[in-house]
Formats: structure tokens, sequence, C-alpha cells
């Protein structure tokens, strides 16, 4: 039999599924239960060894399932498709981006460290690191997407706390400006904080193009996680997160995971299984549309500048990175308009199709001011700094004609 590869898309149906044990049924089921019936005392037993780390598994030997805060059908299907995206050993589902994204801060910190963050962040991760973090005694270095590699390294060495560095955290292309930085660079950057009692671990936020168009596991990242609501559930009808990342590092997420109980429910990882199956045919139309939406705002008279990947200029930094980076610019636009917050709400109160509202990646376009609203309580001199002004606007788009997309943003603008 010749062997064949089969893409994740092709996978998405089926992956981890074993229709036997379910009555034959061809989708899986909700298994909405809390808890699970051991054969005998035994196999309860042998299940609770491995699950505490009592003793290593045996060779064939699988975790049973025990009770739903440690693992259900659902969520485990759901994180073994989701490894397939981002080629990843394992994968663990929260109950929202930022349990993902806290349990994950608060596994790996630890007071008196030092965590490096890109900038801009997404408005709650920035709230969590600048007003949480500090308050257990973690250090906190923001650096500019701008920098470079040697004055990053040269800020950390001066900050006194390199050898205290146990993270460096990042999104690119960032939120909201889609700011893109180079993951292998920052992978350098870690390494060289790094020894032989400590790995300084580089994680990467992928919401923004994940989980199809950059993977940056394969340029270095050690832990690469997601807002689950945006493109993968895609229907803006759930709450969830996920974190992928070596076995190693999982056992500990998903360890602290199962002591927080925040993991997600079987409910919401039987919706996500079924988003999934449509995943790529959805990035594919929201990116082919943002293309040409960005083409035509680009254009604009009363479009000052337009914030996408797929206008980068060839031969600038940015572009190269995104060349290396990314299959493809996603299908965020930010934009600035002429004028400020007047303009800006008058063309969004103006929009037909556009809903307005925050969150990104759904079906629906959305349209939102991030100055007033996902940045609203990000420090003033930081916004500034990174671009998030009265006449910024961001829009998400999602899977509706482009024509007709374009004729509601062409309305609004007049
Ligand atoms: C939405 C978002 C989050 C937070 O995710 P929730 O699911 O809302 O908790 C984190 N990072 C980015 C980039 C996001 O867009």
């Amino acid at each position: 039999m010749s062997t064949h590869n089969m893409s994740p898309e092709s996978l998405m149906m089926s992956h981890g599924y074993k229709p036997e044990l379910s009555q034959g049924a061809v989708k899986c089921p909700i298994f909405q239960t809390s808890t699970f019936e051991y054969k005998t005392a035994e196999e309860g037993k042998a299940f609770f060894e491995i699950a505490y780390g009592l003793r290593e598994k045996g060779p064939q030997e699988e975790l049973g399932l025990i009770y739903s805060r440690i693992n259900n059908p659902n969520l485990e299907i759901l994180e073994n498709r989701l490894c397939l995206w981002d080629r990843a050993d394992d994968c663990a589902v929260f109950e929202s981006g930022m349990s993902a994204i806290s349990t994950v801060l608060l596994e790996f910190l630890k007071p008196g460290d030092l965590l490096v963050h890109g900038n801009p962040l997404y408005g709650g991760t920035d709230h969590f690191i600048n007003h949480f973090l500090p308050k257990i005694g973690i250090h906190t270095l923001d650096v500019h997407p701008d920098e470079s590699e040697e004055n990053i390294i040269k800020m950390i060495s001066e900050s006194g706390k390199g050898d205290k560095l146990a993270m460096i955290f990042l999104e690119t292309p960032a939120n909201p400006t889609n700011a893109i930085v180079d993951i292998e660079s920052y992978k350098r950057i870690s390494d060289h904080f790094s020894n032989k009692e400590k790995q300084v671990l580089l994680t990467v936020d992928n919401t923004y193009m994940g989980p199809l168009w950059q993977h940056p596991l394969q340029f270095g990242a050690d832990i690469v996680l997601y807002s689950a609501t945006k493109y993968i559930g895609g229907h803006s009808d759930l709450i969830a997160g996920a974190v992928l990342s070596t076995a190693e590092l999982m056992v500990r997420v998903k360890t602290l995971r199962t002591f927080l109980g925040n993991m997600l429910s079987p409910n919401s990882a039987w919706l996500l299984l079924r988003s999934l199956e449509t995943l790529k045919v959805r990035m594919d139309q929201q990116t082919k549309n943002a293309q040409e939406i960005a083409q035509f705002l680009s254009q604009h008279p009363k479009v000052e500048k337009v914030y996408y990947l797929g206008l980068l200029k060839e031969g600038t930094k940015e572009f190269t990175i995104y060349k290396k980076q990314c299959e493809a610019p996603g299908a965020m636009i930010s934009f600035d308009i002429k004028g400020g917050e007047k303009e800006a709400f008058l063309f969004m109160n103006s929009l037909k199709l556009f809903k307005i509202a925050v969150s990104l990646g759904s079906t629906e376009s959305l349209v939102q001011h991030p100055i007033t609203m996902t940045h609203a309580g990000v420090d003033p001199e930081h916004r500034t700094q990174m671009g998030i002004t009265d006449k910024l606007i961001r829009l998400s788009i999602g899977i509706e004609n482009a024509k007709d997309i374009i004729w509601d943003i062409e309305q609004a603008l007049a």
C-alpha cells in the first residue's frame, strides 16, 4: 500500500475519533458527563497512577477517562485535531483565550523572574502582564517591534535581570496594528539568555494568523497559543482557548489546568470540532476578501494609511519577515481614517453590513475602534507609541461576498 500524508483539512472530519466506540455515529457525540465509570477498581487505580504521575505509562498504556476536569473525549479529539495544524506534540484547550494565556504565564513564571514581552499586545494580555504579574513579584520589560536584536539583548542585560529572564511573550502580527516581528530573531534572544539549568521559553500568541497562515513552532517558538474564540471557532458563538507545545511542556500546562479547573466544556469542544471542519474554507475566503478590501482602502482619498500584511512594500524589513514567516496576509485590516474620533464614529455608524463589535475571525465582518474599545485600558503613552490613535479603525473581514463588503465601506466613507 502506498503511503500518503493527508493535509490537516482532510483529517478534520475523522482524526482521533473512533465511531465504533460511539454506536457507529459518524459524528462525534457530545460527552456531556462529569465522570467516567471504571470497569474495575484496579483499572481506576491504574488511571490515577498515570494521571498523578505516580509511575510511568506502560508501552501500550493510554490514560483512561477519569473525570471531565482531567479528560473528556470531546476535549481530547479537539486537542488531537488542533495539533495537526501546528504540527505540535500536544495541546490543551481552555475555557477562554485569556485562561490559556494566564495559565501559561502562571505555570512558567515565578516571583523574581523577568518576562519580556512584545508591544502592542491584546488588551487583556497587556492588563494581566502589567497589572497582575507585578503583584506576585514578576518583573516585566516591553520591547517595541522596531527594536533590533542587539538592542533587545542590551536592554535585557542592562535591566540587571538577564539571569532571571524566564519567558519572552510575543504577538506577531500584533493587534491592532499588524506590526510584525521575526520569531527566529526572538528565538536567538531567548537562546542567548538560556543555559544548562534554564531554557528561556518563547511563547507566541498566534490568534491573528493561526492556525493556517503562520506556524510559530516551525520558527523556534516553544509554545503557541490561541484565543479559539476567533478564527478556530469562527462563528462568534463561543469563548475558548488553546495552548500547543512539546509533550514535556504540555504536561505542566495540563497539570495546572487540572488544578485551576479552567478546561473547556464538552459542549464548546463539540462546537469547535464542527468549526474545524470548515476552518480552511472559511480562512481561505476571508483572506481572499481581505486582500481586495485592503487594496480598495489603500486607494481611497478619505483613508490616510492602511495596516495590512498584504500591502507591505517589497524591500522593507517587514516584507522580508512576512515572506519568510507567513503563508497568507490574513484577514485583519486596520486603517487611519482622515480626521479623528468624530470621523471614525461617523464611518462606523454608517456601515450597513459590518457589525460594530469587538472580536475577530468570524464569518461576519466586524468593525471596532481600538482606542475607545479593545485598547481603552492600555496606558495612553504606550498606546500612542504603538500608533493606536483616534483615527485608527480595525476591520475583521468575514466570508461575505467581497463586492458587498466593498460597497458597504464605500457608502460609509461617502
Ligand atoms: C481575543 C484575543 C485574546 C483573548 O481571548 P478570549 O478568548 O477572549 O479570552 C488573546 N489574544 C488575542 C490576540 C485575541 O485576539
